[in-house]
């Protein structure tokens, strides 16, 4: 352990798009880097929404990141040489991840063996997909993490609270059958409310 007192733990941040996951993220992250701790922020290669080497938030915000295809290449970044177990003895204070859905399966296991060795394990990312289903590996995360902040957007429909990302196809609602993740497409999203939010079946 890192000190007596390890403070490991996971802090899981969720919401729908525009909800301000990655303002959360970055607010959290700056705190502790102001206050002197390490901390490294992981995203996966392919978010390239602003930068390639930085986590950006919709309003502008900003934070250092490491790109990575996958959770084998976040350990081995945090392993360097001679790490012990694939871990380091001299791991980050605070590890993060932005867009956490996005991960493989392996970010369940890397995200609980670093709060084992005491480092603060904070994952931002969308608790529902376009179609309002449990995306990926959060619902894990959700019932591991010791914290669990759930955000709301402003539905652009009727300025209810926003829990639901809305997929726009040419500006019509997506199709449940759609893939998940559509590389290049005319997409757009939106955040809505339980009622606005539309799926076509
Ligand atoms: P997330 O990571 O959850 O997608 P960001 O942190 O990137 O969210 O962006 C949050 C910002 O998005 C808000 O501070 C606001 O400036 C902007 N925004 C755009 N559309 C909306 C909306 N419908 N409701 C709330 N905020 C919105």
């Amino acid at each position: 352990l890192k000190s007596p007192y390890s403070g490991g733990h996971l802090e899981v941040v969720v919401g729908p798009m525009f909800s301000g996951k990655s303002e959360e993220l970055i607010r959290r992250v700056n705190r502790s880097v102001i206050a002197r701790q390490r901390a490294v922020v992981f995203k996966p290669a392919i978010d390239t929404r602003y930068h390639a080497t930085r986590v950006a938030s919709h309003s502008g915000q900003s934070a250092e990141a490491v790109a990575v295809a996958g959770t084998v290449d976040a350990r081995a970044y945090l392993s360097g040489e001679g790490g012990l177990f694939g871990l380091p003895t001299d791991l980050p204070d605070v590890v993060a991840f932005d867009e956490a859905q996005f991960f493989d399966e392996g970010l369940v296991p890397l995200a609980l063996e670093l709060a084992d060795q005491g480092v603060r394990v904070i994952l931002a990312g969308l608790d529902l997909d376009f179609r309002g289903e449990p995306f990926g590996v959060m619902p894990e995360l959700l019932s591991r993490a010791e914290s669990v902040e759930k955000l709301t957007a402003i539905c652009v429909v009727c300025g209810a609270p926003a829990t639901r990302t809305q997929r726009l196809i040419g500006g019509q609602p997506a199709h449940f059958d759609d893939p998940v993740v559509m590389v290049g497409a005319q997409e757009a999203y939106e955040a809505r409310c339980r009622v606005h939010h539309e799926v076509r079946r």
